[in-house]
């Protein structure tokens, strides 16, 4: 099987609200047009969610509370014709410098290496500027989204980061270039 590119989601503020540890499934607010951009993404790239859950480690959340919340989150993706091909998760405390706390690529690599994932055709998008440059060294393109906390962070945004209102844009733009690429 031929590499795949991939895009990678930032969780909160990108695909749903960021409301900080989020413990219970109904607490889940996706955002409108989360739906329509991953339809629009998923027939030329692999999905995956990569996310930072520094609650864990911090003691605030369990690894079971994370999982039953992507469990509910991958069934509304589901139903809505969206697959995503596998969750990442860091659960590890803020400064204790894991490897997989983005913006460092470990979690990107692992992707690559269990899905068969080609770095430097694939893009990241979120909503904070670690998210952007996550995997960068490796040629993955970052995407800057000014929901969840985007416009509060959107001056520590790496220079010609394209940037834009929310995933539907976002999503437009990566699907314009993915058919002029081909
Ligand atoms: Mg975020
Ligand atoms: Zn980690």
């Amino acid at each position: 099987m031929r590499p795949r590119a991939a895009v990678f989601l930032d969780r909160d503020g990108t695909l749903i609200e960021d409301v900080g540890a989020l413990r219970d499934p109904a607490d889940i607010r996706i955002f409108p047009d989360t739906l329509s951009a991953l339809r629009l993404l998923r027939s030329r790239f692999m999905l995956f969610v990569v996310t930072n859950q520094c609650w864990v480690g911090e003691g605030l959340l369990s690894h079971a509370e994370v999982d039953a919340v992507h469990r509910a989150l991958d069934g509304l993706l589901r139903a809505g014709g969206v697959r995503i091909a596998a969750w990442y998760v860091c659960p590890h405390a803020r400064g204790t410098h894991c490897a997989c706390r983005k913006p460092e690529p470990a979690l990107l690599h692992r992707a690559a290496r269990e899905h068969n994932i080609r770095l430097d055709a694939s893009l990241i998008i979120g909503d904070h500027p670690s998210d952007v440059l996550t995997g960068c060294a490796d040629g993955v393109r970052g995407v800057y989204v000014l929901t969840g906390h985007g416009e509060k962070h959107r001056e520590g945004v790496p220079a010609g980061t394209p940037v834009f209102r929310d995933l539907g844009e976002a999503a437009h733009w990566i699907d314009g270039i993915a058919r002029a690429e081909l």
